[in-house]
């Protein structure tokens, strides 16, 4: 069964050493692992399957970890940071702790993350909102 909806990815290729268009050539569910092709060299290499984003971006491992992290714990909200979607945040606000469920890019080019809470209901939030500008 194939799990993801999509064919090409975007990645780093370990030895072009550098950001690829991959292709999908194949996934082992039991190990979580899939198999993606470098469309320049044209080798094939095993990445794990939580570095695979519906986006299509394939997390590095430093990204991995970060999003590990961010995951296992809740971050307080504020619109100068940036956050993965399926994270968990603490608005002050509110004084509660929704779940990022979307992103969204506004006409003003703003990225927003759309958040569920559970009695404020679901919330667009500036992410990534450059202070000092
Ligand atoms: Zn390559």
């Amino acid at each position: 069964m194939q799990k993801f909806r999509r064919k090409y990815f975007n990645g780093r290729c370990p030895k072009c050493n550098r950001p690829r268009k991959l292709t999908l050539i194949g996934e082992d569910e039991d190990v979580g692992v899939v198999w993606l092709r470098c469309n320049k060299c044209l080798e094939t290499h095993s990445y794990a399957v939580e570095r695979l984003r519906k986006t299509g971006r394939v997390l590095t491992k430093s990204e991995l970890k970060k999003r590990n992290e961010a995951m296992s714990e809740v971050a307080e909200y504020t619109p100068d940071k940036t956050y993965w979607i399926g994270q968990k945040i603490h608005h002050p606000d509110f004084d509660e702790v929704g779940e990022i469920v979307k992103k969204e890019e506004t006409s003003g080019k703003n990225q927003m993350i759309i958040v569920e809470f559970e009695n404020q209901g679901t919330k667009k939030l500036v992410e990534g909102f450059n202070v000092s500008a």
